[in-house]
């Protein structure tokens, strides 16, 4: 007898625990050896005052059993609650959400029949920090954060992946002609990472038509790569295309905790009607199951799963009169599932996960930080202003001295001084470039700029040191500089 494998699971909101029986029940027929632990999460939890939506006790069972079977959960609208999800996946480092994107034609309606693609998204940097300010009476500003270790980690993540489940390409996007050092780091640790991957196609895609190519045109890709918020969007939109958001399962994967899931939500519309699609979470429990090292029990599943698709056993959402033969709800759905375990498709694809390594991806350590001298060389003011550049600028130059010169005035990241153009619109928040000829500026310096500054009645709001790395610079110019 297998040893069973602690797993926690919730039940979630809406549509959740009808959905969670159906898995459960199927998982059990299937011989999945599970130590399973209930948790509450969730709505009721947040509306009994948890701000978090998940209790102390809730993370005491995570952490024992480090694998996470969630329902989806409903996140009150207003109120000030926090995102249960970002902070489960912040909170356990889970880096790598994973998200296959499979049609099923012609059992399932799409327009898309030869889509088999996943994408692999960055869970924790890039705009997801939440770190935003109010810099001015009109402008508001999020930092975008990227790390060499973040990227590094998903991007040797996606190579694995690719590596262990038999896909041949990946693909990386991002928008790196416009924002080149953030993104920029992104696709250049891509192509460094890759370079370990000989095996591997790669190509990079510049976000805006690698998107608009996922909707038209799935079948050019295989893995695909990408930072947290393109992740966000690229996924919605590949679940979309695939036929129905009910079908898809996702993991969230860190080095030491995972969560399983769908991709759906908690779909209060449908809730307690008993016609919910189960495919997303049981498709979600599969990828647990090969993650904890039961990969024939998930290969039975999936298989049995694929199967009742293929005969037209479908659920309201996703029946169609030509290609369905009965539509069913929730647990007769689960029953169909059940009947066909042992079964395996006869056109659609089978999956097996026979050698698929358990516990995720074991990835090599991190390169070694290859050290680079840093220089300060300047620093960016910002300050409120209501007027033109050349007041401001006029304003300004009497608090310089040759240390730190005044470089530039930007608004909006568009240079307006010197030699601005007329029509460039201006907001209340300004950015003032000082630059020394000499390098090496001390941090004495720098305050003592901002005291003539402030003496000058100058309203700054935010300073950020400047400064080059072995001789280049690591901040971006402005536009039309
Ligand atoms: P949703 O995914 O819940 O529903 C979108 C549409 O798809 C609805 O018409 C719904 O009926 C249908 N649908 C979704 N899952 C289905 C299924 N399994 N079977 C049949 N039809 C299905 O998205 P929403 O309505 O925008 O969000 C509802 C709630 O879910 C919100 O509170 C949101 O915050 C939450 N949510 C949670 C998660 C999560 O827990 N991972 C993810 C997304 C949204």
């Amino acid at each position: 007898m297998t040893n069973k494998t602690p797993v926690t699971f919730a039940r979630g909101d809406g549509i959740g625990p009808e959905i969670m029986d159906g898995t459960l029940r199927i998982l059990e027929k299937a011989g999945a050896a599970l130590a399973l632990e209930e948790i509450k999460i969730g709505k009721d939890v947040y509306e009994s005052g948890v701000s978090s939506g998940i209790p102390e006790e809730a993370w005491a069972s995570l952490r024992r059993t480090k694998v996470f079977l969630k329902a989806p959960i409903t996140t009150p609208q207003g109120g000030g609650y926090k995102s249960l999800n970002v902070t489960i996946r912040k909170s356990l480092g889970l880096f790598a959400n994973v998200r296959p994107c499979v049609s099923y034609a012609p059992y399932v309606e799409t327009k898309h029949p030869n889509m088999d693609l996943v994408i692999i998204r960055e869970n924790e940097e890039d705009l997801y920090g939440g770190i935003e300010y109010r810099q001015s009476q009109d402008v508001m500003a999020a930092l975008k954060i990227i790390s060499r270790p973040g990227t590094e980690r998903i991007v040797r993540y996606a190579f694995e992946y690719a590596r262990a489940n038999g896909r041949r390409k990946v693909t990386c996007m991002t928008k790196d002609n416009i924002m080149k050092l953030s993104d920029g780091l992104f696709h250049k640790v891509f192509d460094e990472i890759g370079a370990d991957y000989p095996d591997i196609e790669q190509n990079h895609m510049i976000i805006d038509i690698g998107a608009a190519k996922v909707a038209s045109a799935p079948h050019m890709f295989d893995v695909i790569v990408l930072p947290n918020l393109y992740g966000d969007i690229v996924s919605d939109i590949a679940a979309e295309v695939t036929g129905s958001v009910g079908l898809g399962g996702s993991s969230n994967i860190g080095a030491d905790f995972a969560m399983f899931e769908a991709v759906h939500g908690s779909a209060p519309d449908i809730a307690g009607k008993g016609v919910a699609n189960p495919s997303g979470l049981l498709l979600g429990a599969v990828m647990m199951l090969v993650h904890i090292g039961q990969g024939d029990v998930a290969t039975r599943i999936h298989n049995a799963w694929l199967r009742t698709i293929e005969d037209g056993i479908h659920t309201g959402e996703i029946y169609r009169k030509d290609t369905s033969v009965r539509q069913v709800g929730t647990n007769v759905f689960t029953d169909e599932v059940i009947a066909r375990l042992g079964e395996t498709p006869l056109k659609l694809k089978p999956a097996n996960y026979d050698g698929v390594q358990a516990g995720g991806m074991k990835l090599p350590p991190l390169s070694p930080r290859k050290e680079e001298s840093k220089e300060r060389v300047g620093v960016d003011v910002n300050l409120n202003w209501d007027g033109t550049a050349e007041d401001l600028a006029a304003k300004i130059l009497p608090c310089v001295t040759d240390d730190l010169a005044l470089a530039l005035i930007s608004n909006r990241g568009v240079k307006v001084w010197p030699d601005g153009q007329p029509e460039t619109f201006c907001a209340d928040n300004w950015r003032l470039r000082f630059l020394s000829k000499k390098g090496n500026v001390r941090t004495s310096q720098v305050i003592a700029l901002m005291d003539r500054l402030n003496k000058a009645d100058m309203n700054f709001t935010k300073a950020v040191m400047l400064h080059n790395f072995d001789g280049k610079p690591g901040f971006t110019a402005a536009q039309g500089e």
